[in-house]
């Protein structure tokens, strides 16, 4: 087995951080991206193949020349609200997108793959902390999108042993801690980079999307995982695979939540700015809690976060918000 792992999506936020540690773990990362929204300038740890995962015979060109030992699958569209409205968008790129990665790994002999999942697959979870066989029926196109990945992985391991990892993301913030990759989506939509982004004066207020959740201060309670824990854990899920790993799926998430508001008030505390918001109704398709059961990436894994606190997630993503963290 060679050291190269094909980064589909590596241009983008989790990709990029995830190329860096696997360079730093001795591999050589080979960036696969159309860069329709991921950034040129994010690609630094090995070469960039500009390709689209639709175009199946230039992804069987790269694995033919690269020979890698895996690959990690995050190109898709990751936008709810837009899969609402665009649902072909996200059935095109992230079903069609993923059974073209497959077959191409098929037929060059590729039996590894990595893929991006999200704890959307869940829906409203019946039962919390979310466990990896609790029921998947997601709410939304970007959801199921993500769901119909799984069960395709699932599939083609059992027709053609293409050996799987589905990593279940939950909420993806931070960056990088040496400040050499952050987070910029155009547009932003997540929570904590608006909030830093209305901390700064950037946008005019941050709306909070619902107050009257039966929650204990009635915001919503999500599970926020830093990227460099989620790159890591890629990394391992890497050598899991080629130590003789074959098929799973597990959450990667800290176990505990933290409301909106408990987040607006870290980053008052840890940047001496308050932020603006207005309150507005909830947003749709919203669970009032979700959180991650992280027990069985331990176990198979060995995979625990060690940046994921509020402190550390809001000091590193700060800075690229032209926020300067307290000492
Ligand atoms: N949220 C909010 N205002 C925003 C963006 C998000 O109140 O401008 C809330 C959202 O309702 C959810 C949480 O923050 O409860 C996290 O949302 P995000 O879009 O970051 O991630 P999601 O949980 O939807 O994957």
């Amino acid at each position: 087995i060679g050291n190269a792992v094909i980064v589909t999506g590596g241009a983008g936020f989790i990709g990029s951080h995830t190329a860096k540690l696997l360079a730093g773990r001795g591999f050589q990362p080979v960036v696969y991206d159309n860069l329709s929204t991921g950034h040129r300038a994010a690609v630094r740890w090995g070469d960039l193949i500009e390709g689209d995962i639709l175009d199946t015979p230039k992804l069987i060109d790269a694995l033919e020349e690269y020979r890698p030992v895996a690959v990690v699958h995050f190109a898709a569209s990751a936008y709810v609200g837009e899969s609402v409205k665009e649902p072909g968008k996200y059935y095109r790129n992230n079903v069609e997108g993923t059974l073209s990665l497959l077959d191409a790994c098929r037929m060059a002999g590729i039996p590894r793959v990595i893929f991006s999942s999200s704890c959307a697959t869940y829906g409203i979870p019946d039962h919390l902390p979310v466990r990896e066989q609790d029921a998947q029926c997601p709410i939304n196109p970007y959801g199921r999108t993500k769901l119909i990945a799984e069960q395709m992985l699932a599939d083609y391991w059992a027709a053609y042993d293409l050996r799987y990892v589905s990593l279940r993301y939950f909420n993806a913030c931070g960056a990088d801690l040496d400040g050499e990759l952050g987070e910029t989506h155009d547009p932003e939509t997540h929570l904590i980079p608006r909030a830093l982004m209305a901390a700064a004066g950037t946008i005019h207020s941050l709306e909070i999307y619902g107050g009257d959740y039966d929650t204990p201060d009635g915001t919503c309670i999500r599970d926020y995982i830093h990227v460099v824990d989620l790159a890591r854990a890629h990394v391992l899920a890497v050598e899991w695979l080629a130590g003789g790993g074959s098929n799973l799926s597990v959450n990667l998430g800290t176990g505990h939540g933290t409301s909106v508001r408990e987040i607006l008030r870290a980053i008052g505390r840890l940047t001496g700015r308050a932020v603006p918001f207005v309150m507005r109704d909830r947003r749709e398709g919203d669970p009032p809690v979700l959180y991650a059961d992280p027990a069985l990436a331990a176990k198979t894994l060995g995979f625990e976060t060690a940046c994921s606190d509020l402190d550390t997630i809001i000091r590193t993503a700060a800075p690229f918000f032209g926020l300067e963290p307290r000492t």
